[in-house]
C-alpha cells in the first residue's frame, strides 16, 4: 500500500455510518481525492477533531490499487479557518468555493494553480481582509481562467469591436457567446445582462496580476453588483445547474439587506 501525502482542504465531510467519516480533500499534489477516516467519529482521539470543513491540513493516506477511496492515515492541522467558521456569511462564501472545485474538478487532476486560488480566498475571508463578495468575484474570476472558460471581456464577441472603442457606458454580456456585446450588435444576442464599462476594467483587474494586489482593489457598490450577478450567472451556466450553495449564498444576502463591501 504506497503511502501519498500532500497538502490538502477538506471540501466534502460526510457521516459514514456510525464511526467513520468520508472526506474529499482538494490536494496540491493530486487534486481531488476521497479518503475514509476510520473511528474519526468515535473517537476524537483518532484525529483529534481536526477534520473539519474547509481546513487545511497536512495528510498521509494510503491506497489499494484497485480503489479509489483511500484511507486517511494521518492529519497534521495547518489551519482550521475558525473566522469562517464561526460565521455563517463566510461559511456560505466558503461553502460555494469549495462545492464548486468538487462539482468541476476530475479525481486525481493536479491544479495546483486552482489549490493556490481555494487557499488564498479561504485564508483573506478567514483574516476579514475582504469581504465575502469581493472574494467571490476575484474567486469566480480567476476559477474561470483556470477552467479554461474565461469570458470574452476584452472585444465585442460579434462585431470584435474592442470595449475601449465602445462609445455607449454600458453593453450586455451574452452567456452563448461567452463574452460582451455592443450595442449595435446587441439585437443579435438573447441569453444576456447588462453591465457597465466601469465594472469589465475592475474584473479585468482582478484577473490578472498578483492575487494579493487583485484583493486589494477597491470596487464600486454598482461594480461589486454587476460583477457578481455576472460572475454567479456565468459559472452557473457552464455548470449546467445552480449548486445549492449558491442558493443558500443567495437567500442569506436578500436577509443581509444591500451589498456589504
Ligand atoms: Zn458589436
Amino acid at each position: 500500500m504506497p503511502n501519498f501525502t500532500s497538502s490538502a482542504i477538506v471540501i466534502r465531510r460526510i457521516d459514514f455510518g456510525d464511526y467513520d467519516l468520508i472526506l474529499t480533500f482538494f490536494t496540491l499534489k493530486r487534486g481531488k481525492i476521497s479518503a475514509i477516516a476510520k473511528s474519526a467519529k468515535k473517537s476524537t482521539k483518532r484525529f483529534g477533531g481536526i477534520l473539519e470543513l474547509f481546513s487545511v491540513l497536512e495528510i498521509v493516506c494510503s491506497s489499494k490499487m484497485d480503489r479509489d477511496l483511500m484511507i486517511l492515515q494521518e492529519a497534521d492541522l495547518k489551519n482550521s479557518f475558525s473566522g469562517i467558521s464561526t460565521d455563517l456569511n463566510r461559511t456560505a462564501y466558503a461553502s460555494y468555493f469549495a462545492e464548486l472545485v468538487n462539482e468541476w474538478t476530475e479525481p486525481g487532476a493536479r491544479q495546483e494553480d486552482l489549490y493556490r486560488l481555494l487557499r488564498h480566498v479561504l485564508e483573506q475571508i478567514d483574516a476579514g481582509m475582504i469581504s465575502g463578495e469581493i472574494s467571490s468575484i476575484l474567486f469566480l474570476i480567476r476559477f474561470a481562467s483556470i477552467a479554461g472558460i474565461r469570458p470574452n471581456l476584452l472585444k465585442c464577441s460579434i462585431c470584435r469591436l474592442e470595449t475601449d472603442k465602445i462609445k455607449e457606458e454600458r453593453v450586455a454580456f451574452d452567456f452563448s457567446r461567452s463574452g460582451i456585446i455592443c450595442r449595435k450588435c446587441a439585437g443579435k444576442s438573447i441569453s444576456r445582462l447588462s453591465l457597465s464599462k466601469g465594472t469589465i476594467k475592475q474584473l479585468l483587474w482582478v484577473e490578472s496580476g498578483g492575487l494579493e494586489k487583485a484583493g486589494k482593489i477597491k470596487f464600486t457598490p454598482q461594480a461589486i453588483k454587476e460583477g457578481l450577478d455576472l460572475m454567479e450567472t456565468f459559472t452557473t451556466y457552464h455548470l449546467g445547474k445552480e449548486m445549492q450553495s449558491l442558493k443558500f449564498l443567495k437567500r442569506i444576502r436578500k436577509e443581509d439587506g444591500p451589498y456589504q463591501y
